[in-house]
């Protein structure tokens, strides 16, 4: 065992600084992160946020006993970036000529597949808005009870103004909320709203009549903020650890979900606050209305134009891991081709690692060693700097291997212990044979082979369909000069 002392420190939105991380519980955590909107396939933007959320968790769970909540958005109006109210889900229905809740059903079946794919832990709990409409609905009353927010023709709307004057809004967006700021804009003949700021927690009627719901005002749908606040509160309780998000929700989502929290529980709903940074495509923001965007799967399957081959979900994992989450993160080739380089150097030294020769003394501090991969997670989940710290400790392994450097057997099982801990718990990063199903090797030599036998009989659709049925599984098959490979 490792004797390392748990130190950790997260850099929290809400104070712009890091903060040692204290539990409200000793030894438990509660953390909600907010999910997808499932009214297309989520792309690989969205899918960095949850991968870097995965790794915060695996890492909380070598420490704590954590209830990790993510929820599926999969009714309401969301806010687009230019404010406007949009109701995503419906207009998806509409265009593919099928029923909301099928559209949520369709997407939501791809995405967990995806996750499957880049090997993310499900959370505790994935509690889905409209199955928690009631909850909504109770929430909303208590701010209206306490007069934060108006009705007006069957809609509920979010008082900002009336809130300033007992509570500050804009705490986490640094967002002030003045009359006469550069920000207020005036309302158009079609808003009902009083004020620019305020903001919808019950929408009126709808278009599609399987996302309308009954309510105190009418029929109608929620917004898209009460969710989160209904859900995080009911199954974390009011006041929780962590809630995070990709930086992009900051404002309006996080910002609203905090005011909503205290004019109904009367506090802020989480101790700690953090964003995970976006995907870039060319140094713009991935993102659907933008349409530079491309599919996780597409990727792994090599169908995305911008890459000429495809890459194994583990190389793209070590790839995003090699970012810190608070940094940006562009998507390139070369990068991509370096994390490959990169990750077969480590799978090298791992397979490495069980053959090593042992001697009596050990010529470097192993205990220093392992203390370092601890240390880089617990600043603010430094995956970057642990993997740097693991490469220090592959340099260490080839260097016992050409005999320049002497391990003993017991440091040898520490380090080998602790560096899987760190890649396959934590980066969840599955390597080689050593971290994978025996039983899986002899299925792919089948596999392949037969895949060779159809490609000699030129019956490409056989083979093609191999491929691409290993690639939906994850697993990535290159053609080379030696012969066949996967990954
Ligand atoms: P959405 O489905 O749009 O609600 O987004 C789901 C999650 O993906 C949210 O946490 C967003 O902040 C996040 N997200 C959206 N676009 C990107 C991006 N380009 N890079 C990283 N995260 C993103
Ligand atoms: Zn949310």
């Amino acid at each position: 065992m490792s004797n390392h002392k748990h130190n950790l420190y997260i850099y929290n939105s809400l104070s712009g600084q890091k903060e040692k991380f204290e539990p409200i519980h000793t030894g438990h955590v509660g953390m909600y992160v907010c999910g997808p909107t499932l009214y297309s396939e989520p792309h690989m933007g969205n899918m960095r946020t949850f991968i870097n959320f995965d790794m915060i968790y695996r890492y909380l769970l070598l420490h704590y006993k954590v209830k990790y909540v993510r929820n599926i958005t999969d009714a309401g109006h969301i806010t687009n970036s230019a404010g406007e109210e949009v109701d995503s889900i419906g207009k998806a229905a509409r265009s593919e000529q099928l029923q909301s809740l099928e559209i949520v059903y369709k997407y939501n079946v791809k995405f967990q597949e995806l996750q499957h794919i880049y090997n993310l832990l499900p959370p505790s709990i994935e509690p889905t808005a409209t199955a928690h409409i009631q909850e909504q609905i109770e929430i909303i009353e208590k701010i209206i009870e306490n007069g934060f927010a108006y009705i007006v023709n069957g809609s509920v709307y979010f008082d900002v103004k009336k809130y300033s004057e007992s509570f500050e809004y804009g705490t986490l967006s640094g967002r002030k909320i003045d009359e006469l700021s550069e920000e207020t804009r005036a309302l158009t003949a079609q808003e009902e709203k009083h004020f620019f700021a305020d903001f919808a927690l019950w929408k009126k009627g709808n278009t599609d009549d399987m996302q309308i719901w009954r309510s105190p005002w009418g029929d109608g749908n929620p917004g898209w903020h009460i969710e989160c606040t209904a859900m995080s509160t009911k199954y974390l309780g009011k006041h929780f650890d962590i809630h995070g998000g990709g930086m992009d929700l900051k404002f309006p989502h996080h910002e609203d979900e905090i005011a909503q929290n205290c004019g109904s529980l009367g506090c802020n709903p989480a101790k700690y606050w953090m964003h995970a940074n976006m995907l870039n495509v060319n140094g713009q923001k991935m993102s659907k209305s933008l349409g530079n965007f491309f599919l996780p799967k597409e990727i792994v399957e090599g169908t995305t134009e911008l890459f000429d081959k495809p890459y194994s979900p583990n190389v793209i994992r070590f790839f995003m891991m090699q970012a810190h989450y608070r940094s940006n993160l562009d998507f390139t080739q070369d990068a991509l081709n370096a994390a490959e380089k990169g990750f077969s150097r480590l799978t090298d030294a791992l397979h490495l690692v069980e053959k090593l020769k042992t001697s009596a003394q050990s010529s470097f501090n192993i205990q220093e060693l392992v203390a370092s991969f601890y240390t880089a997670m617990d600043d603010d989940f430094n995956a970057p700097i642990l993997i740097a710290n693991i490469f220090e400790a592959v340099k260490r392994i080839n260097l016992v291997n050409d005999g320049n450097e002497t391990i003993t057997k017991e440091d040898l099982e520490l380090l080998s212990a602790e560096m899987k801990k760190f890649l396959f718990d934590v980066l969840a990063l599955q390597i080689g044979t050593v971290n994978n199903d025996s039983k899986l090797l002899p299925v792919m030599d089948l596999v392949l082979e037969l895949r060779q036998e159809a490609r000699e009989k030129k019956d490409w659709s056989t083979s093609d369909k191999i491929r691409d049925g290993l690639a939906a599984a994850g697993i990535v098959v290159k053609d080379g000069k030696e012969g066949t490979s996967w990954s």
